[in-house]
């Protein structure tokens, strides 16, 4: 598959396309017709946007890219988690996976579709216990292909989607400016419209990205992956623990919420490496000096790592000890969830075996 040499045309803002619409001799309006075509009518050429003039359409083709991502292949069915393996321009693989509700995301019920995004093409980070860094890093997602993980999903499963998070393959802050991008056409009144308090961007602790994030104008959820309480525990399996040690992660973290957002912790639990009473403790003390809610997540298997979650006796003892610090943790035990906060796993299987594309493979994840 070519690379896009012209620039796609659903990575534009409103503002970007009214920009351009100008230097062409076109009025003003029609910048929101065009976004009205792409987000809410959800057309897949220039030639359908029948009330513009041929001549503007043709002109558009003419500078823009018009691409969609294609779904090649789905696990999962209906009342359960779905993954889609999702194929980029050049060929690369990612997944975008649909949860249908999520009780354990921010501890409380909700019957909202979320979406778990990706950001790259496998990720850089090397976390040890994650699927998705094990074969590095290969690039960075443009602002539509973040996009259009939700148009193409949406499309496919006939759901309509109200809940993202940012908890796919690769680290968003890494990514931060495309990111950005594709958070305004997301969250904005033109472009697919769901609302930042349903937005939740999880990273594995880039401090400086971190303040950067919580400068935006718009208040978005911040999820930290901190699955160690202390520096020795988290930097024996997060390495991104050596660059931004704990107390640089929470300095940000502070600054974070001293701009009235929240964050909630992420800790997945895995046997005999970071599931003590003593990390409990010590996680019980810095949720509660951001007022942090904690989902703890038993770990998931990863074909080729040795990890693995710790007995259902110790998961409990753990969130056990977080409450009696008064912290609101959730134990995730759904298992749609484990599925999804396992994000990169079907697509190093299918990358790993070269599987051919099937675009639908009736097979539940089991
Ligand atoms: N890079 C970002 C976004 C990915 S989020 C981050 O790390 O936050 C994916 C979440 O799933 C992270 O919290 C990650 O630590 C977690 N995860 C990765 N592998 C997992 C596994 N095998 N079992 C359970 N959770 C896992
Ligand atoms: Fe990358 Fe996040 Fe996986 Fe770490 S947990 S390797 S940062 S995707």
């Amino acid at each position: 598959m070519r690379p896009p040499v012209k620039p796609s045309i659903k990575s534009l803002s409103l503002d970007e396309l009214t920009a351009h619409l100008k230097t062409a001799g076109q009025p003003a309006y029609r910048a929101r017709q065009i976004t009205d075509w792409l987000y809410k009518k959800r057309v897949t050429s220039f030639d359908a946007m029948s009330d513009l003039p041929q001549s503007l359409r043709d002109q558009l083709g003419d500078v823009f890219e018009f691409r969609q991502l294609e779904t090649v292949r789905v696990l999962g069915s209906a009342d359960t988690t779905r993954k889609f393996l999702v194929r980029l321009y050049d060929g690369s693989l990612i997944e975008s996976v649909l949860i249908p509700a999520s009780p354990a995301l921010y501890g409380e019920r909700s019957d909202r579709r979320t979406i778990c995004l990706s950001t790259q093409v496998g990720c850089a980070y090397g976390c040890r216990f994650c699927a998705s860094g094990l074969d590095g890093w290969k690039r960075n997602l443009m602002a539509d292909e973040i996009v259009d993980q939700i148009i193409a999903v949406e499309r496919e499963s006939g759901e309509h989607i109200d809940n993202i998070v940012f908890m796919g393959m690769g680290e968003p802050l890494a990514n931060l400016e495309n990111l950005l991008r594709a958070l305004q056409i997301i969250n904005q009144p033109w472009g697919l419209e769901i609302g930042a308090r349903h937005i939740t961007i999880s990273t594995s602790g880039l401090a400086p990205q971190i303040r950067k994030l919580a400068e935006q104008p718009t208040q978005f959820r911040l999820a930290i992956s901190l699955h160690g309480a202390t520096d020795e525990v988290r930097s024996q399996i997060m390495p991104v623990n050596r660059k931004y040690n704990l107390e640089t992660l929470l300095a940000a973290c502070d600054y974070y919420v001293q701009r009235k957002r929240r964050i909630l912790f992420e800790y997945i639990l895995i046997d005999g490496i970071n599931d003590t009473d003593e990390q409990a403790h010590q996680l019980a003390k810095h949720a509660r000096r951001l007022s942090a809610k904690i989902n703890l997540i038993p770990y998931n298997d990863v074909e080729g790592l040795e990890w693995s979650r710790p007995p259902r006796e110790r998961q409990e003892q753990f969130h056990a000890i977080l409450r009696q610090h008064g912290v609101v943790a959730t134990l995730r035990r759904e298992k749609g969830h484990d599925i999804a906060a396992a994000c990169g796993q079907l697509r190093l299987q299918v990358a790993r075996a070269e599987t051919a594309p099937v675009k639908q493979d009736p097979a539940a994840v089991s």
